[in-house]
């Protein structure tokens, strides 16, 4: 019974937090009888090499199919994933989609460059994680430099040894690592001494009013010259205007991934997307 709400007492299972852990508890079994029934997907979004105006690789995405409730962003479902442990049988899942994915796609002809998959702190503390990245590419046939992983500041700071000799053997394996929503972690920058990756993902909070915030693309301006002052690629996430494009391409930034260029689309549709003479992206490249 929930006790009197006297001022600063503390409210025990109160009506809403019952309710709360009770949504709580059916999503996560949800999730559990999802992932036996497949109803998870891999959306891939594509990352734009300015450069070279071609699309050099892939993020994938998770999304939940939902029987009832339609397409599911992982925005509602990863978090308690990683509370509840099932990030580790669902991350795995999607680390042998995307292997099956590139495979089918090389087969064909049309293997993008590489895939970027996400990980969290629960994968990266995982002692299997390097053994199921190999299984993965070893089954299919994959060269190890296919595969991207995205790595959060946070994710780092959880179990920093033990996260940091994970990476640094997938590394040496030849898998390419990056730094996800860079620049909005509580961490400090020596990691990046100590743990070498290939890419800076600049977050898309920073990118949102590139145009109009001086304080923005101050910090934009200077993750590229950090960036690039350890000799890594810088990915700007988030692009939606043909100006953010703009702005990023004079200060040097190397790929874009947004709306702009495409959204997360399901495998054939993103392997597809081309940006020939006709798409604005092409247009805004060449002007
Ligand atoms: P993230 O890795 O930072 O992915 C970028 C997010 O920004 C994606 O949201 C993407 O759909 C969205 N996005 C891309 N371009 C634009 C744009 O131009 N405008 C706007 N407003 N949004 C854009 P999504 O797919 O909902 O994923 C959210 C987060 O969930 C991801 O953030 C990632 O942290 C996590 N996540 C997704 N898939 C996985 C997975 O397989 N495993 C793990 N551990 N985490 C995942
Ligand atoms: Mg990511
Ligand atoms: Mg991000
Ligand atoms: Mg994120």
């Amino acid at each position: 019974q929930a006790k009197a709400d006297g001022r600063g007492s503390l409210r025990f299972f109160s009506p809403e937090i019952m309710q709360r852990a009770k949504e709580r508890l059916s999503l996560e079994a949800e999730m559990r009888r999802a992932l036996e029934r497949g109803e998870f997907r891999v959306y891939y979004q594509p990352q734009l090499h300015l450069g070279r105006c071609e699309v050099t690789g892939l993020e994938a995405l998770v999304r939940w199919e939902h029987p009832e409730r339609g397409l599911i962003a992982p925005g509602a479902f990863i978090s308690l994933a990683e509370e509840s442990g099932l990030i580790v049988p669902l991350g795995n899942w999607v680390l042998q989609e995307v292997g099956r994915q590139m495979r089918a796609w090389t087969d064909e002809g049309k293997a993008p460059g590489y895939v970027a998959v996400n990980l969290c702190a629960l994968q990266l503390g995982c002692v299997d994680l390097v053994d199921a990245v190999r299984a993965v590419l070893d089954a299919n046939r994959l060269p190890p430099d296919c595969l991207e992983l995205e790595i959060t500041e946070s994710c780092l700071m959880a179990d920093r040894g033990r996260a940091i000799e994970t990476l640094e053997t997938l590394r040496g394996m030849g898998v390419r690592l990056s730094i996800d929503d860079f620049g909005t972690g509580y961490s400090s920058l020596s990691y990046l001494q100590h743990l070498r990756v290939h890419r800076l993902k600049i977050d898309m909070s920073f990118v949102r009013d590139l145009e109009t915030n001086p304080g923005n693309l101050s910090i934009v301006t200077a993750i590229i010259a950090l960036g690039h002052g350890l000799a890594l690629d810088v990915v700007a996430e988030g692009v939606e205007t043909p100006e953010q494009l703009a702005h990023l391409k004079r200060l040097g930034c190397d790929l874009i991934q947004g709306y702009l260029v495409g959204r997360p689309a399901p495998a054939p549709d993103a392997i597809d997307l081309r940006l020939g003479p006709g798409h604005p992206v092409a247009e805004l490249l060449r002007a």
